[in-house]
């Protein structure tokens, strides 16, 4: 847990947020300022600052994040007609909030994979 983390505080229960997956080690809720009409984060409920980092030091919890993804995916009705499962990392990246998170994104067509 890192005080000044939005995330952490989310897990922690100190922020609230919509919630529609938890397993112990996971976290998936709606994104504030959806991006498509299903837009879902999920995260590891341990801290860790971007994809990179956490695959280095937890490859075991890399993979739950992906599996909680998903299973988020086939709850919210995507499986079949497809999805996209997005890490920003970095500045280039255009990572806002540094605990590892997964955009889960669905429910229209998403266009290309980069704007620019
Ligand atoms: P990033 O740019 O770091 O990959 O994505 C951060 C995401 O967190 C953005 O899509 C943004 O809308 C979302 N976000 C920022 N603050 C909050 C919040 O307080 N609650 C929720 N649910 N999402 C947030
Ligand atoms: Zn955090």
């Amino acid at each position: 847990m890192t005080s000044d983390c939005l995330f952490c505080r989310i897990v922690a229960g100190e922020i609230p947020a919509t919630v529609v997956h938890e397993t112990d080690a996971t976290l998936a809720f709606r994104d504030i300022a959806p991006q498509a009409p299903v837009h879902v984060l999920v995260v590891p409920k341990a801290h860790y600052t971007d994809v990179a980092e956490l695959a280095k030091a937890d490859p075991t919890l890399a993979g739950q994040v992906l599996a909680a993804g998903a299973a988020v995916a086939d709850t919210e009705g995507l499986t079949q007609d497809g999805f996209r499962v997005i890490f920003n990392v970095g500045e280039h990246g255009g990572q806002e909030v540094f605990h590892v998170h997964a955009h889960v994104l669905g429910g229209r067509p998403l266009g290309p994979m980069v704007s620019s």
